[in-house]
Order: C-alpha cells, then structure tokens, then sequence
C-alpha cells in the first residue's frame, strides 16, 4: 500500500493526489457552528479525534491533528514549494519538521507559508525553531509575519531563529533580523503588554557560512547540521536535521555541489531543489532562452541536475521543489529528473506530508480546512508575564468621539 502511496508521487498521479486537498467551500457553515460550540480540548474539531497509527497503515489523506505521531517516527510537512511569484497553489518555500519527541523545526520561511502552517493548527508553544537557508524573500519573507502569529497564537517564549553569515556583516542573519525588529518596531510595541513580554523577543544564532558539516543546534536528541550552498552570493546553506538513527536534509537554494554530496549521504529524505528546466523557465517568465539558462543551471538545479545528484546520493526518498507544478512544467519536470534518476521520488508541493519511519516512507496530501479557527492556547500561556498595555498619547485620545460608549471592562483573570 505505501509503495502505492509512493508512485502517487509520479507524473501523471501527481495531479488526481492533489485533488485530495480539502479547500471546500460547504465547510464555511461548520467552521460558523464550531465558532458558536464550546471548544473541544485537543484543537480539534468535534467528531475527530487523535489516533495512533496501527501496524503502518495510515489513512490516505493527512487530517491535522488526528494522528499521534509515533515515537520513533518523523512528519515533514511542505509550506510551501513554489517560486517567489507565488500562486495559491504554491506559495514559497518552507517546510515543518515534526520528531515523536514532540520537537517541531521549521525549514526556511517563504513568504506565504503562514496560512499553510495555520491550516495545520499546530501548538504554536512548539513552533519556535526557524533554520534559513538564505535570505531571499522566497525564503525569509514570511519570517516577521510568523513571529508575530505565533506569539499571538501560543507561543510565550522567544522565537529562535539559526541563519548564515553572508560576505560582510550586513548580509548575514543577524543584520537581517536587526533590520526587521526596527522596521516593525511600532508593530511589536503595539502587542509588547498585551501579549507574554517574552514571547516578542527573537534569539539569533548566526554561524559561519563556510562551516562544513559543523553542529548548528543539538537539543533532545536532535542534532542540525550546516554546510555552504552555491547560490547567488555567499551566505547560503544547507542542512541536515539527525534525530533517532533518522536523517532529513533540507537543501536551500543550489547548484550541484560536492558538500551536499559528502554530507547528505545516508539521508533518508533527502530534499534538494528541483528547478524549472530552461525551456519551461523561459516560457514561464517570458525570458529569453539566455537568461533561462543561466538561472535553471547556473544559479540553481535543473531536474536532469537533481536527478545525477539523487542517483548518486540514493536517498531513501528523494524531494524535490521550488517550481510551480503546472501540467505542462510538472511533465518538463519530469522528463529531467527521469532522464537521469530512477530511484524514489516525491515531486513536493504545497501541504504534501511524508512519514518516515526506520521501515517505511509515506507521502500523502493533507486536508485542510479553508476557513481554520486558531489553535487553542496553553494555560502556560494565558499566565505568562505581560507588561502593562500601551496606548495613544492624551493628545490623540482625546480625539474619542463622543458619540459611542464602549461597555465596561470584565476584570482582567486573577484580578
Ligand atoms: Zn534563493
Ligand atoms: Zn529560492
């Protein structure tokens, strides 16, 4: 039955498993009964509820939520796969790591990526490990707009973001989220006091870009890895994410190189872009065939590029992304990557999650809902500390208009 699941992946299924994402309209009604229902405890909708996987057999579509992941097992959730000339059907890149041990990681932070990650409903208290691969917008740009959903939705500690150093200072991570903490300064005084104090606070871990292989993070059980990419100017990397004798790499943007050949080995996912070839990337933008080609296999990986280095690397499941899988691209695609890999393969898009587990690997699709309520929150987070609220000066309040009373403040909890 997985192997099946697997083969779903292929070309010509790729389009009937997408037909499995759940964006259906005549859920707009229940979402409007559950707002007016007491709320269920475990963020789930009623009639649903949690289950573990019994003897590998999962359901054929994900629903977030309703499964217990095991306690050895790894769910790599996609984001967002596309291009930063986002559709709604591929928004940019970004990807959720979640390990049996309830860890969750997020993988680049695309701009898009937030209402795909919402549409999952995680404990946002967990949601507070960012590792970028770089800083392009399609890989960062939803970074700020994510901290401040998750803060608003349950988080209570600071966010922790990992990042590379770039040519000079002020091409690196911390430069960059300096630069976004200023930027956003009124929005983050607005919330600071109305919501948890710490959780406004975002933790920057910067190592070299250079570094080969080196221990960016190891916490639990878990132990994330750095090594360059080649991509556009210095400063990109890839990862490795080792937890429990299993191994995901999260590629970035890049051309072939001979650290992800060294250091992805023995992945068991192994992601890696998967650029549109020449032609269909010409087509697509309305470039010349030129520039095409000097972006698909200078700048990046065409499919026959990701295919010689998969057939090389033999992963158990090699992912590919960072295209907009049209018809026409996804058939482009694959033409590549077959011409020189034929091993496992998942052509990743938007909301496709793959289970992996020391037997097996299972891609499916997930099914959401378009109109989702937030998660619950923690107790943890209701009583975190805050600072007193802030407010316009004298001068601008008194510009209230006298026309309209407000009704009068319940007592804050506690009080
Ligand atoms: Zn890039
Ligand atoms: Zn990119």
């Amino acid at each position: 039955m997985k192997r099946e699941i697997m083969l779903l992946c292929g070309a010509s299924a790729l389009f009937a498993a997408g037909c499995l994402v759940g964006r259906n309209d005549d859920q707009v009604g229940n979402e409007a009964l559950a707002r007016s229902a007491p709320r269920a405890q475990d963020s789930l909708p009623r009639g649903r509820t949690a289950a573990p996987i019994i003897d590998g057999v999962y359901p054929a579509s994900y629903f977030p939520n309703t499964e217990i992941l095991g306690a050895d097992e790894m769910r790599i959730t996609a984001l967002g796969t596309g291009m930063p000339n986002q559709t709604r059907a591929a928004v940019s890149i970004s990807y959720l790591v979640e390990l049996g041990n309830g860890d969750k990681f997020i993988f680049d932070a695309g701009s898009g990526m937030l209402a795909n990650l919402f549409s999952l409903r995680p404990d946002f208290s967990k949601i507070d490990k960012v590792f970028a691969s770089h800083l392009h917008v399609d890989h960062v740009g939803d970074f700020m707009a994510l901290h401040i959903a998750s803060w608003l939705s349950g988080r209570y500690t600071p966010i922790h973001v990992y990042g590379p150093t770039g040519a000079t200072p002020e091409l690196g991570i911390k430069a960059f989220v300096n630069a976004m903490q200023k930027g956003y300064a009124w929005d983050i005084n607005t919330r600071t006091g109305a919501l948890p104090d710490a959780g406004g606070q975002i933790e920057v871990h910067e190592f070299p870009f250079m570094q080969e292989n080196v221990i960016v993070y190891r916490l639990n059980g878990v132990t994330i890895r750095s090594w360059p990419a080649i991509h556009s100017l210095d400063g990109a990397v890839s990862y490795s994410l080792e937890w429990n004798g299993l191994k995901y790499v999260f590629g970035g943007d890049t051309y072939p190189n001979k650290w992800y050949m060294k250091y992805a080995a023995g992945a068991d996912v192994a992601s890696h872009e998967c650029f549109l070839p020449p032609k269909a990337l010409a087509e697509y933008f309305g470039w010349d065939l030129s520039q095409a080609t000097y972006v698909s296999t200078r700048i990046h990986s065409e499919p026959a590029a990701f295919g010689k280095v998969m057939s090389t690397l033999k992963p158990r499941m090699a992912v590919g992304y960072h295209s907009v899988l049209s018809p026409e691209n996804t058939a482009a695609i694959m033409d590549g990557v077959r011409a020189t890999y034929d091993g496992p393969l998942t052509l990743c898009r938007d909301l496709m999650v793959i289970n992996v587990t020391k037997e097996d690997i299972v891609v499916r699709m997930a099914v959401v809902d378009e109109y989702v309520l937030p998660p619950d929150v923690t107790d943890a987070y209701k009583k975190a500390p805050r600072s007193d609220d802030k407010s316009p000066s004298a001068k601008v309040l008194a510009g209230k208009w006298k026309g309209y009373t407000p009704p009068p403040m319940p007592k804050k909890p506690g009080n």
